[in-house]
C-alpha cells in the first residue's frame, strides 16, 4: 500500500470542551491544512480518558460537543474522518505488536507520561498511562498520517510513534517497502499557551478559556489570570512567561506582534493588558461561538458526523492490520 503524506491526523481526548491553547496550537493547523487538500482524520481518544482518572464521565455529550468545536472552527466535516477510539476495535490489535517494539525504561523516560502522572487524579500509575504513547502510536499509524499538528507536550509521544515506525518497519519489512510512515510533528506559533494559573493550559486542569466560553466568563477567567509583580508590560518569553503567553494570545487574535501589543500597553500594567486581551479573543471568537450556537441545535448530525467517521477509520484500520499480520507472518 502506498503511504499517504497528504494524510494528517491528530486528536484530542474527551475530558472537557476544546480551549484556546488547542485552537492556536492545533486547531488552525487543521482547518489550514485540510482547506489545502490535506485529507484529516481526528481521533477522539475515549479509552485515554482512563490514563490519569478511574471513570470517564459524561463521555458521549463530551465527544459530541468536541465535534461541535470541531465544526465550529471551520473543519469540514463532509471531508473529515471524525472518530472514536473505542469504534475502531483493529486499533487495540495493533497495540500488541507496538507493544512488543518498545522497552519499559523508555516508557518511564517519557517528559510527557511524566507530567501526566504528576497532574494524575489517580494515586497509583495504570499500565494504561504508562503505555500512552504506544496507544497513540496505533491511533497516529493506523491511517499511516505523515502529518500530526500538536502541542509541544505531545512532541515526546510523536518521538515514540517514530521510534515504533521504524522498528516495526526494520523487524517485519527489512530491505522491503516499509509499512509505516514515519509522521512528523507540526507545531504552530503557539505551541504551549499557558492557563489562567501559570501552567499548560489544559481541560482537566480548571486553567481553561473554553472556545464555547461566554464573553464574560471569558473576562472573568482572564481577570484571574496569573501575571507577574513588575507593572511595565514586555514580551520575554523567557523570564516573564504568564505576561508574554497573554500578549502572544492577543497578538494571534489580532493578527500583530506581540512586541508591538506590549508596547501599546507599556506601563497601563497587567490590568490593562487582560482588557486588551479580553477584548482579542472575544473579537476573535465572535464568529466561531456564533457557529458553534447554531451548530448546537443539531446533535443528531454530530452524532452522523461520528457514524460515518467511525465506519470510514474502520475500513482503513482493518486494512492495515491485514498488512501488519501479513508481515508478521500471521495468515492462517
Ligand atoms: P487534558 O487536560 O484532559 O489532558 P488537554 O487540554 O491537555 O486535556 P489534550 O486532549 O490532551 O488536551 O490535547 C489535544 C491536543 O491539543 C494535543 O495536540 C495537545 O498538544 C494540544 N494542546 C493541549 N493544550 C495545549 C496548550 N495549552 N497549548 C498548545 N497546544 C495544546
Ligand atoms: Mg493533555
Amino acid at each position: 500500500m502506498p503511504t499517504q503524506p497528504c494524510r494528517v491526523l491528530t486528536g484530542d481526548r474527551p475530558t472537557g470542551a476544546l480551549h484556546l491553547g488547542h485552537y492556536f496550537g492545533s486547531l488552525q493547523n487543521r482547518v489550514r491544512l485540510q482547506a489545502e487538500g490535506a485529507e484529516l482524520f481526528i481521533v477522539v481518544p475515549d479509552y485515554q480518558v482512563l490514563t490519569d482518572r478511574d471513570v470517564a464521565e459524561h463521555l458521549a455529550e463530551r465527544v459530541e460537543d468536541l465535534v461541535l468545536d470541531y465544526l465550529a472552527v471551520g473543519i469540514d466535516a463532509a471531508k473529515a474522518v471524525i472518530f472514536t477510539h473505542s469504534a475502531v476495535p483493529a486499533l487495540n490489535q495493533l497495540l500488541l505488536p507496538f507493544l512488543s517494539l518498545v522497552s519499559v525504561a523508555e516508557l518511564h523516560r517519557n517528559p510527557t507520561v511524566k507530567d501526566e502522572i504528576a497532574h494524575s487524579r489517580q494515586a497509583a500509575v495504570s499500565g494504561l498511562m504508562l503505555t500512552y504513547p504506544v496507544h497513540q502510536a496505533a491511533d497516529i499509524l493506523f491511517c499511516k498520517a505523515g502529518l500530526v499538528p500538536v502541542g509541544q507536550d505531545q512532541l515526546p509521544h510523536l518521538e515514540a510513534a517514530r521510534t515504533i515506525a521504524r522498528r516495526f518497519n526494520s523487524r517485519y519489512a527489512p530491505g522491503g517497502s516499509p509499512v509505516f510512515p514515519e509522521p512528523e510533528a507540526l507545531l504552530s506559533a503557539m505551541p504551549l499557551l499557558l492557563g489562567t494559573d501559570g501552567g499548560k493550559m489544559s481541560k482537566s486542569r480548571g486553567n481553561a478559556i473554553a472556545l464555547g466560553a461566554s464573553e464574560d466568563e471569558t473576562a472573568r477567567l482572564l481577570k484571574g489570570a496569573k501575571t507577574d509583580a513588575e507593572r511595565r508590560i514586555a514580551f520575554d518569553p523567557v523570564s516573564r512567561p504568564e505576561v508574554s503567553s497573554l500578549l502572544q494570545l492577543a497578538a494571534l487574535c489580532q493578527g500583530r506582534d506581540p512586541h508591538t501589543v506590549a508596547a501599546e500597553i507599556g506601563d497601563a500594567g497587567a490590568s490593562r493588558l487582560k482588557a486588551v486581551v479580553t477584548e482579542a479573543v472575544n473579537e476573535y471568537l465572535r464568529p466561531i461561538r456564533k457557529r458553534r450556537a447554531d451548530l448546537a441545535t443539531d446533535r443528531a448530525h454530530l452524532r452522523a458526523v461520528l457514524a460515518r467517521g467511525n465506519a470510514r477509520a474502520n475500513e482503513i484500520a482493518d486494512a492495515t492490520l491485514a498488512q501488519v499480520k501479513t508481515a508478521m507472518g500471521m495468515r492462517y
